[in-house]
């Protein structure tokens, strides 16, 4: 069946058919869709076309749903949490980076936390109250 993603405020579904659908708003105000990857540490994204961001640039993302802000303000202001279910029914955090050009993914669950992408250390250190594997 696979992973569901789910918003954290609306707990609509964010997921159709192998995409994760969020609305965002450009470092430019430009507003849109964007089509991520379900899969933990695959940066393919799809957006309209004249979406074209810039190394370091910003963008925040909202829930399609409920359009509230996803940026995960509780670990840092760049990382945009959503939820994910899995076929076991567990229930984890997952977060990435809402700027272009950094590749880090982390998935949380009680006191565990899995990093993916290259640029996974940019953020451990806002985990604090984790422990460190
Ligand atoms: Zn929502």
């Amino acid at each position: 069946m696979g992973n569901d993603f789910i918003c954290p405020y609306c707990k609509g579904f964010l997921n159709i058919e192998g995409n994760i659908i969020l609305s965002i708003k450009a470092h430019d105000g430009k507003v849109g869709l964007i089509s991520l990857s379900p899969e933990l540490g695959n940066y393919r994204k799809k957006t309209n076309p004249t979406f074209i961001p810039e190394k370091g640039d910003q963008t925040e993302f909202f829930c399609p749903v409920c359009h509230s802000n996803l940026a995960a303000l509780e670990f840092n202001k760049n990382l945009v949490k959503v939820l994910m279910r899995d076929d076991n029914q567990a229930v984890y955090e997952i977060l990435f980076s809402g700027v272009e050009g950094e590749h880090c993914t982390y998935k949380i669950k009680d006191h565990d936390i899995e990093s993916y992408g290259e640029s996974s250390n940019q953020y451990m250190n806002y985990f604090g109250e984790f422990p460190k594997y």
